[in-house]
């Protein structure tokens, strides 16, 4: 075990991480770093790493992007505890959240079309006006004047005032789909997550995520939001931006590049091991301290 992970205190529950890719394409390096960060956050404190695809958004689904992700993640040694949990499967417990806070009065129903809020906070516009059920019509919750301040370990501290920054946010879709917001932390205190790992343009998210956990009285998993992989342009990797497939690259590199990136120093002799001999000498090795305290790092050539 790594001697700078952080020592859990007996009374604290089990470490959970998890890592959450929608199936919006192949694993591509942005996404790789945020699944091995996770995994030796999970394997250097003795806990558990489990694999969710988060297959809420139907449209911007590709056929065949989860096995891809799948088998990206055991070519490289990266393996998940238990079974494979699929956000899509879940929408029963989504809509039960849902009904919660419309029962307490916390969330409504909403008719204002994307156009008609801009990019401006939410003024509020439908939180009295009781909108039937029927028709088109998304669902908000109230964020009335909660701030949230929280410390990231990489980000540092933040606060946010969510009425100034959005407002009243979407938690249930015009689709009739569940929100990222709330599927997300929904799914994640089922799971029992400890820790949450992703990348930092899900930052502005935590507030949120933290805002509907206390509403809903889940328990509160703590963030850690790694740099942003970013091109020589400044622009995210991205499964839209066709960011390269990793399973294009021998897995031994793609492994080393990512240890690299996140501020490890991984020596040139394992450039001749084998995947697993990669990730056994990062888990002894892993030091979270070490990961660069930056909002986003550029991603060398290979
Ligand atoms: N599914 C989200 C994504 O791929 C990540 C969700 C999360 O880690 O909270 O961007
Ligand atoms: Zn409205």
């Amino acid at each position: 075990m790594s001697t700078s992970a952080p020592v859990r205190a007996a009374t604290e529950p089990p470490y959970r991480g998890r890592f959450a890719p929608s199936p919006t394409g192949p694993l591509h390096f942005g996404s790789l770093v945020t699944a091995l960060a996770g995994f030796l956050q999970a394997r250097t404190q003795g806990g558990q790493w489990h694999l969710r695809i988060d297959d809420i958004d139907p449209p911007r689904e590709q056929p065949g992007a989860a096995d891809a992700i799948r088998f990206a993640l055991t070519r490289c040694h990266l393996h998940w505890d238990g079974e494979v949990i699929h956000q899509r499967h879940k929408q029963d417990q989504h809509r039960a959240a849902l009904e919660r806070l419309m029962a307490a009065g916390l969330a409504y129903r909403c008719t204002c079309s994307r156009r008609m809020v801009g990019a401006s906070a939410y003024p509020g516009t439908c939180r009295s006006a009781n909108r039937p059920a029927q028709g088109r019509f998304s669902v908000r919750v109230c964020v009335g004047a909660a701030t949230v301040s929280l410390v990231d370990p990489i980000q540092g501290p933040h606060l946010w005032q969510l009425d100034r920054e959005g407002g009243d946010f979407v938690v249930w879709r015009v689709e009739n789909l569940p929100a990222y917001h709330l599927a997300a932390v929904v799914d994640d205190a089922e799971a029992g997550i400890t820790e949450v790992v992703r990348g930092a343009d899900l930052l502005d998210s935590a507030p949120r995520q933290r805002h509907l956990q206390s509403l809903l009285g889940l328990p509160i998993a703590t963030y850690l939001h790694l740099p942003v992989a970013v091109d020589g342009a400044g622009q995210k990797l991205s499964k839209q931006a066709l960011a390269p497939d990793i399973a294009g690259q021998a897995p031994v590199q793609t492994l080393l590049q990512a240890l690299t990136w996140l501020g490890q120093e991984p020596p040139v002799s394992l450039q001749r091991a084998l995947p697993r001999e990669v990730i056994e000498w990062a888990i002894a090795h892993w030091a979270q301290s070490r990961i660069p305290r930056l909002r986003q790092r550029v991603v060398p050539p290979s």
